[in-house]
């Protein structure tokens, strides 16, 4: 089969990776292989080979929002995560390619003076991941600043979506499950202030978001595993999934070493030896909590990558 096929086209192919080894959770089995792409030239390359073959993948960025089945699963797996940022600017604009991972665009922006994105500090993940989930901190979204992306889009043509063609919402976004690839994207910044002043706030704000989220290293997570809540009023912001979690008792819970943060209920981390299971477990007893207490259903932020037990919101292959 295409495993064979892809190793001898010459695809950095890593078969039978495990997840574990590509998620900050830290959890998961094997996938059918694993490809590397550390720059969309290399996407644009694999991809088309991919759908000659016949082969079902997924993309994935850095990880940092993925819940992965301890069985693995049974796809390939294109790794679209640099170490290395591929940034331009042009005046106020950026354009980054969607491996760099989004703090090293945050860095890269408030050294050049420009501020928008300072918010996103501490945030993992590529600036791809961010998009397609439009990740946000602080009432702050990263499609706020977007302008434009490049896609790899279904049928494997390129093309070009300014921001009004792309639907986004809290922590969402039509990219998602629509099998487009975001490849880079354009951001406009507002120009004029002092990098080294803008360098210290991003340091006092690094060091405020790991006092609540801890450091996955230490603690492996996938950052807030449930969405905030529907505001209650119309005037209102979303509120915090946290709050109502610690409100119904669930920073007591422990299933097979997965737990919540001490210091943030929406937070769950994990201790050697639990599983992805115990997690999944975990979350849907709390989700369960909040229910019977609140009458509130919470939706999951993380997504699941393989198959879990009793989770029902399936809506792409792969992914539930
Ligand atoms: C400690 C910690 C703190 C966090 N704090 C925050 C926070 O403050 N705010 C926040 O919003 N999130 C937060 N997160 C969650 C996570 O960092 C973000 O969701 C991040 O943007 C995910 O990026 P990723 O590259 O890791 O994506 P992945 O987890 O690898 O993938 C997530 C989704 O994006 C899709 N995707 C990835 N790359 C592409 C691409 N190039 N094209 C199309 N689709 C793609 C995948 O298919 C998948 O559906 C946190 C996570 C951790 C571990």
């Amino acid at each position: 089969m295409t495993l064979q096929s892809l190793i001898q086209s010459g695809l950095p192919v890593i078969p039978g990776a495990l997840l574990k080894d590509y998620t900050t959770f830290r959890l998961g089995g094997p996938c059918q292989a694993l490809i590397v792409c550390s720059q969309s030239s290399e996407v644009i390359k694999v991809v088309p080979v991919l759908r000659n073959l016949n082969c079902p993948f997924l993309v994935m960025g850095f990880g940092s929002n993925i819940l992965a089945s301890d069985q693995g699963v049974d796809r390939i797996l294109i790794r679209y995560s640099s170490d290395t940022p591929h940034i331009t600017r042009d005046g106020n604009l950026l354009t980054v390619d969607a491996s760099t991972q989004l703090d090293q665009l945050v860095l890269f922006s408030l050294q050049q003076g420009l501020l928008g994105l300072e918010k996103f500090s501490g945030i993992p993940g590529t600036v791809g991941g961010g998009i397609a989930g439009n990740a946000g901190a602080y009432g702050q979204q990263i499609s706020d600043r977007l302008v434009s992306l490049q896609i790899l889009a279904n049928d494997t043509s390129e093309q070009k979506l300014t921001r009004n063609d792309i639907s986004f919402s809290y922590r969402d976004s039509s990219l998602k499950s629509d099998g487009s690839i975001i490849l880079s994207a354009t951001f406009e910044l507002s120009p004029g202030e002092d990098a080294a002043r803008l360098l210290a706030d991003r340091t006092a704000l690094l060091m405020s978001r790991e006092e609540k989220h801890g450091r996955w290293k230490d603690n492996p997570c996938a950052g807030s595993f449930f969405r905030n809540v529907l505001p209650s009023s119309s005037a209102g912001k979303r509120e915090s999934a946290g709050w109502f979690l610690e409100q119904s008792g669930c920073k007591a819970l422990n299933i097979g070493g997965a737990h919540c943060l001490h210091t943030h209920a929406n937070i769950i981390t994990r201790d050697i030896g639990a599983s992805a299971k115990d997690v999944f477990e975990l979350t849907q007893i709390m989700a369960g909590m909040v229910k019977e207490k609140f009458n509130i259903q919470l939706e999951r932020e993380v997504r699941l990558l393989g198959k879990f037990e009793n989770a029902t919101d399936k809506n792409q292959e792969g992914f539930w």
